[in-house]
């Protein structure tokens, strides 16, 4: 096998005992004589790995009745979308933390729907910090709150989140899902698309609580309308079987590796691994970041000239490090260690990272 420590930000690197089941069932699915892809989505087979992804984010996160979990097409982006035109009704507005990428784009969806308030804009810092919670002016009266927890391009990420009063907080989970326990009673609605930390692209994961589900409005499209996905328990149209299939897999291996608890403890080893590793030789790496606000998924660093991150790059792919390079709109480096990157690749990462400064420096 020729498999490498896979630094992707998304998609990216899956656990590997999930990928070798999803193989030796691929063809014929529990002695079915067809793949899982290929039977209905009415089947009893399919039933029951739908619910089980269902059941197990539920199980993960401490779900009570209060909240239902969908599976809707169109990633995280399409979200973008269904959000504003769902809670942000004409006469409203909703506040808006704009910390990067990702939110970015998804205030400008909402721009072009609704009235958007900004409470925050990093671009005086290039995306680069978050503010404390407790200083956001925020609006008592707002439709809701719109947080991304984790910018997976500028490696930032929030810490804690504001206390909101009853204003729900609507929040971008797709690069820090299912990394760390959080403060579910504060969300109205949580959002991923699964290629990050959950499975292959193709599915966004929707937790909604049920007073968000009483206000999406009657005049609209059935697809677009979460209350259509959560009346027939996402099994409207023909769901994104596969990666469904397979993030019911993922949620297993989150369960098997302690929960929410231990899943969380790996990302604080792994992220100390790597930001202790730049620390170490801070003559040679620098983070852009404050420590505050560091991403415990995706680390972005610097070396002392372009010139010696193309090197760095490239000589880690030659030692089985791939996707180490910054997104192209920022530059730099970035490892991204979601979940199923093991404990041993961060530390080939930081060993290789000692010699090259060494080497280099
Ligand atoms: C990757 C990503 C998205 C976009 O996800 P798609 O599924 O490609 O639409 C949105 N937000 C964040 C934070 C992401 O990391």
């Amino acid at each position: 096998m020729n498999r490498i420590f896979n630094f992707n930000a998304g998609p990216s690197t899956l656990p590997l005992s999930v990928l070798e089941k999803v193989r030796d069932e691929f063809v014929d699915y529990q002695g079915k004589g067809m793949s899982i892809v290929e039977m209905s989505h009415r089947s009893a087979e399919y039933d029951e790995v739908h619910h089980k992804a269902m059941n197990l984010i539920r199980e993960l996160y401490g779900l009570d009745d209060n909240y239902k979990v969908l599976f809707i097409g169109g990633g995280a982006t399409m979200q973008f979308s269904m959000i504003p035109m769902n809670f942000l009704p004409a006469g409203a507005s909703c506040d808006f933390t704009v910390t990067g990428t990702w939110s970015k784009k998804a205030f400008a969806d909402a721009s072009k729907v609704g009235k958007v308030n900004v409470v925050f804009d990093g671009k005086d810092d290039d995306y680069l910090n978050l503010p404390d919670p407790k200083s956001l002016k925020l609006d008592p009266s707002a439709a809701y709150l719109h947080i991304t927890s984790n910018e997976t391009i500028g490696g930032i990420q929030w810490q804690s989140f504001p206390d909101t009063g009853s204003v729900p907080i609507v929040c971008d989970m797709s690069s820090d899902f299912m990394s760390r326990k959080v403060p579910m009673e504060k969300f109205g609605l949580i959002y991923a698309g699964a290629q990050k930390n959950a499975g292959p692209a193709g599915v966004a994961i929707v937790i909604i609580r049920n007073d968000m589900l009483e206000r999406c409005p009657e005049n609209m499209t059935a697809y677009l309308n979460y209350k259509t996905h959560a009346a027939k328990d996402s099994l409207y149209n023909t769901p994104p079987v596969f990666p469904i299939y397979m993030v019911s897999l993922v949620m297993q291996w989150v369960k098997d590796n302690g929960g929410l608890e231990g899943i969380s403890k790996l990302a604080d080893e792994r992220s100390s691994i790597v930001y202790d590793a730049i620390e170490a030789n801070s003559d040679f790496y620098r983070c852009p970041v404050p420590e505050h606000c560091r991403s415990k998924m995706n680390v972005v660093f610097r070396l002392p000239s372009e010139d010696l991150e193309k090197k760095f790059i490239e000589e880690a792919s030659e030692q089985k490090m791939g996707g180490l390079k910054g997104h192209r709109s920022v530059g730099g480096c970035r490892a991204s260690i979601y979940n199923a990157m093991p404990i041993e690749g961060v530390k080939t990462l930081a060993e290789f990272m000692g010699e090259f400064a060494k080497k280099n420096g």
